[in-house]
Formats: structure tokens, C-alpha cells, sequence
């Protein structure tokens, strides 16, 4: 069952299922996260996003942690159904003719949202046409900037031909999507050619939501005005100077200026995007994740006995706090053991399920220092000594063109070599989906070291939060909001970084060091029942804030401001 949808979410990556690779990382995750949410509860929303044929890449690591990319081979017929509508759009002046595949995504319940598939993989098209959808994030930025057309524009018009005519909501996931904006205002220009620009812009207004999730100017989706004219056409680019500037033309402005309800994606995000575009009135709705998406099966069995309605109420996980420590713990161990299962198949590490492990994953990019754990190995191998032993497990890809995302794998495949015999390392390669789950769900405390204010929100820790896994974070993004000391997790360097001013790695290393050795390992070997009664808390308190559904609710609320109408099996 679906329902006329009120909300179109428009996304340039969108994680639907661990075997279809539209995504690359948190972004997608969490697209895909809020879509499910809206399957279980029955808010009628659609999908829009690209077919990304040959997905994101497949990582190989060589036993020296350089990394090669191979093209994930996927059969998109596999997943989702071709619809026979064509529409086309123009770009860089010829005709791009675009056709779609519905996904279904499938709710606790009989709800589903559909979700859109954009592909210009057509024999009508010429070879630079038919390439637009194939890749996620390939290519320059001509060929994002054409990516970026076909998502809003041609995003739009398919949902048109589709016949959702009713749409009360365009919902942006980052400034990616906001060509949707140009492609309302000339819809509206269409039926009422009379008006100015700005009059029809400021009428679209009401009916988009805008979600940005980068902290930094750097982040941001910005094309030359000479680009703009060529990919799009001259009307578009005059229309786009209107909210973005002559020289240059940056997609977020034009999603800020065209969009009535605008969103950080953590409350310290909200506070940073409100001053860098101190024009605008800018929210936050604080990320989530999807509960049973990320629930390794030891824990939602847990669930399923304590817990009988989670799966359609995350609210009751708040009442984990009931649940006995050892039960707790003994779904842990399982999860622990599917985790050291894959390392050690993986690798050579020879993990042990009695020692303390540490698991951290994310994308290798600098602001996210996957490494800064092994700043100092001496330090390292002292802590492992004096405080019982430690084992580490990472995962993570570096964006084909991040050059300093790679040295930080291989520098890390070093330290993984130099601290053999004391502290054992793995660093599992192809971070996805599947692997995320079972390295949140089995590790025993879940690191997270960015350069603070970057970590606009970070979903990773709600993931092992899902599962009874605390965190030991920098307090950025959503740590600052989730992080109660010695209750659900511990900070690393607490207050100055909750402040907002960064440290500097040899600082935050330092006190990542103090916080491993003073307070997480001695909780685990010396005090057992507090440091289970930690991974309560992080359900009962973490878990049942920090999910899709709390935040989808938060959308609806806030940014939507819909009827769902009678009859909606909310
Ligand atoms: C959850 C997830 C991310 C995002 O995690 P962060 O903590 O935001 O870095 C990235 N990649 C994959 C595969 C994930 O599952």
C-alpha cells in the first residue's frame, strides 16, 4: 500500500540496501534511513535520486593499505522495476532523454515508499549522456554540475509524468538537490508567465524544506557562472543570479534562498550553519538512524523479548532500562563474536573475545583523523600493559581524488605492523552497510576523533548506541547533545572541545590517551556491571533519541507543516 505522497525527498545518494551501492557515506545512510522511517510509519513520501549504475567504487587494500578502486558490479533489475516513462531535459544544449526505476521500500507494516531511480543509460542518448547516472561523485565538476540537473530537474519533471501532482513538500539533502528550486520556478513561470522572477521564487519558498550537513564554506556545491551558462543554458543561469552571485554560482545559496524551512543537522551544526549564513533563520533537527537497520541480530532478539513493539515504536527503547545487565552483556558477546569472526577470517590479527576492543570507522578524509589513535605507539603499547590488553578495529574509504585519505590508511597499515605482538590492529576493507553494522554492533567502545566543529552530526555512534555500544568521541556533532560523562560514553578532552576550539591532534591524542587509560579500559576489566549498566544507558538514553523516526517526527513537526490526512496509517 502507498499513498498519494505529500513529501518528495530529493537525495544524490541514497543507501537503500547493503547489496545496491547508490551511496558513499553518512549522507546516504542517512537518506536512506529517513525513508525507512517513513515506510514503518506510514508517512507517504517518495524518493528521488540516480540510478549510479556503476555505484560508488569497491575497495581493495594491498598488505600495505594502498588503496585500489574497482567499479561495484550490480544488476540494478535485481532491485527495482523499470518504468517505461521517458522525459527529457536539456543539457549543455542537446536533448537528455531520462527514464526511471522504482524501489520499493518496504515499511514494518504494508506501507512502502517508492523511490525513484534516474537513468540516462539509453540508446537514444549520445555516449556523454548516457554516462550521467553511472557513477556516484565520479568525474569533475562539469559532469556533477550535469549530475546535479538530471537530479533536480529531471527529478522533478518524472515525478510529474509519473503523476504525483500533488506534492506539498520538496524536501533537499543538501545542496546537491537544489536545482529542484529552478526546476519549480519553471513550473510556475509556465502557468502564470506574468510574474517576476522573484515574486515566483519567493512562492516556491513555502513548499521547500533544505538540509545542509557541511560545516564548512569548503563543503559547499559552487560552479562558475561560465559552467552554469553552458551545462544549463543562459534563462537558468540569469534565474540563478538572483540568489547566488555573477561570478560564481553556489547551489547552497540557492537552496537557502529558495527554501522556507532550513536545517543543520545536530544542534552545534545548526549554531555553526547559523553563522556562516547569518541571513537566513536556520534550524537543527538532530540526525538519526534507522533502529532495525542497524540492530545486529543478537540485539534485536534481545529487543524482540523485552521490547515487543520496538520495531514500530524506537520511543520504547527508552525502556531498555529495564532490561537485566547480564542479558545485556550476553548479546554483546554474540555480536562480538560475529565481529572478530569476519577479522579474523579478514586478516591475520588473531582477535580475542576477551580483550577490550575498540572499533572505529569512517570515511579516510583528514578532518576525520581515523588515525589519530595511533599518534603514539610508545603511548599505545604502555596503556595495552598497564591497563589489560586492547585490540583495534577499523574500516574506511578514501575518495578515489583524497590523495591524504589514502596516506592515512597506509599510514595506519604501518602502525598496525609496528604494534604487532602488542596491541593487534585490523583495518577491514570496503566499508558498506554490512560491515558498518557489524563493526558498531560488536566492538566494545566505538571511537570517534574528528577535528571539531567538521563532524557536522556523525551517525556512526547512534549505530553502535542501537546496539549497547557506547561511545568515546570528541565532543562534535551529536556527541554533544548524547554524551553524559561515565553514563553514556565519555568525551575526549570534554570541555574545552565543547566549546567548540580545536585542540590540535597532539592535544586531542593526549587526552584520547588519558581517557583510555583513566577512565573506558579500567570501567571494562575492573568494573564490569558498571560499565554493562554504560551500555543500558546508551540504549536507553541514545538509542531512543537518536533514531530516524524521533527526527522524521521532528521534520514533520517543524518543516513540513503537512495534513496527513484521514485515513493515513500513521
Ligand atoms: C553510518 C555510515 C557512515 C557515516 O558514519 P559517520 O559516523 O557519520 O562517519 C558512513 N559510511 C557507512 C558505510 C556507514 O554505514
Amino acid at each position: 500500500m502507498s499513498a498519494n505522497p505529500v513529501v518528495a525527498y530529493f537525495s544524490m545518494e541514497i543507501a537503500l540496501d547493503p547489496s545496491v551501492p547508490t551511496y558513499a557515506g553518512g549522507l546516504g545512510i542517512l537518506a536512506g534511513d529517513t525513508l525507512r522511517s517513513a515506510a514503518d510509519l506510514g508517512i507517504p513520501m517518495v524518493g528521488v535520486t540516480l540510478a549510479h549504475r556503476r555505484g560508488y567504487f569497491h575497495q581493495v587494500l594491498d598488505s600495505q593499505g594502498r588503496q585500489s578502486e574497482e567499479p561495484v558490479r550490480w544488476s540494478i533489475d535485481d532491485f527495482a522495476e523499470r518504468l517505461d516513462t521517458r522525459i527529457e531535459i536539456q543539457v549543455e544544449d542537446r536533448p537528455v532523454r531520462v527514464a526511471a526505476w522504482r524501489y520499493r521500500m518496504r515499511g514494518v507494516g504494508d506501507f512502502e515508499v517508492p523511490v525513484f531511480l534516474l537513468d540516462t543509460e539509453l540508446p537514444e542518448n549520445d555516449a556523454a549522456a548516457r554516462q550521467l547516472t553511472d557513477s556516484l561523485y565520479g568525474g569533475d565538476s562539469r559532469h556533477r554540475l550535469c549530475q546535479e540537473a538530471v537530479l533536480g530537474l529531471a527529478g522533478l519533471r518524472m515525478l510529474r509524468a509519473l503523476g504525483y501532482d500533488e506534492i506539498a513538500r520538496f524536501h533537499l539533502n543538501e545542496g546537491h538537490a537544489a536545482l529542484v528550486i529552478v526546476g519549480l520556478v519553471e513550473e510556475s513561470a509556465a502557468v502564470d508567465g506574468g510574474r517576476t522572477a522573484a515574486a515566483r521564487l519567493e512562492a516556491v519558498r513555502t513548499r521547500c524544506v533544505f538540509t545542509t550537513h557541511t560545516p564548512v564554506p569548503a563543503g559547499q556545491d559552487r560552479f562558475s557562472r561560465d559552467l552554469v551558462a553552458r551545462v544549463l543554458g543562459e534563462s537558468r543561469c540569469a534565474l540563478l543570479e538572483i540568489c547566488a552571485g555573477k561570478s560564481e554560482i553556489n547551489l547552497t545559496e540557492i537552496a537557502l534562498s529558495g527554501s522556507r524551512f532550513i536545517n543543520g543537522v545536530a544542534m552545534r551544526h545548526g549554531e555553526i550553519s547559523r553563522g556562516m549564513f547569518p541571513s537566513y533563520p536556520i534550524h537543527s533537527i538532530t540526525n538519526g538512524v534507522h533502529v532495525r537497520t542497524w540492530a545486529t541480530p543478537a540485539i534485536a532478539q534481545l529487543y524482540d523479548r523485552h521490547l515487543p513493539d520496538w520495531p514500530r515504536d524506537a520511543l520504547c527503547l527508552r525502556y531498555a532500562i529495564s532490561i537485566p545487565l547480564e542479558e545485556i552483556w550476553s548479546a554483546h558477546r554474540e555480536a562480538k563474536r560475529a565481529l572478530l569472526a569476519a577479522v579474523n577470517r579478514e586478516s591475520n590479527a588473531g582477535f580475542d573475545q576477551d580483550v577490550f576492543t575498540l572499533g572505529l570507522a569512517r570515511r579516510a578524509t583528514a578532518y576525520k583523523r581515523l588515525g589519530l589513535v595511533f599518534r603514539d605507539l610508545e603511548r599505545l603499547r604502555a596503556i595495552a600493559r598497564a591497563e589489560g590488553p586492547l585490540q583495534i578495529v577499523l574500516a574506511g574509504k578514501a575518495h578515489p581524488r583524497d590523495e591524504d585519505g589514502k596516506q592515512i590508511i597506509q599510514s595506519i597499515h604501518r602502525a598496525r605492523d609496528a604494534l604487532r605482538g602488542d596491541v593487534a590492529v585490523a583495518y577491514l576493507p570496503n566499508y558498506d552497510m554490512s560491515l558498518a553494522r557489524l563493526l558498531c554492533g560488536g566492538s566494545d567502545v566505538w571511537l570517534n576523533t574528528p577535528i571539531p566543529p567538521l563532524e557536522a552530526s556523525g551517525t556512526s555512534g547512534m549505530k553502535a548506541a542501537v546496539n549497547g555500544v557506547p561511545s568515546l568521541s570528541i565532543l562534535d556533532g551529536w556527541w554533544i547533545e548524547g554524551h553524559v560523562e561515565g553514563m553514556t560514553g565519555w568525551a575526549i578532552r570534554g570541555d574545552d572541545a565543547a566549546r567548540g576550539g580545536a585542540g590540535g591532534d597532539e592535544a586531542d591524542a593526549e587526552a584520547l590517551y588519558r581517557a583510555l587509560a583513566g577512565a573506558v579500559m579500567p570501567c571494562f576489566y575492573k568494573q564490569h556491571e558498571q560499565f554493562v549498566r554504560i551500555m543500558r544507558y546508551a540504549i536507553a538514553i541514545n538509542a531512543a533519541f537518536f533514531n530516524s523516526e524521533r527526527m522524521l517526527w521532528q521534520y514533520l513537526h517543524s518543516a513540513y507543516h503537512v495534513e496527513l490526512g484521514v485515513g493515513t496509517p500513521v
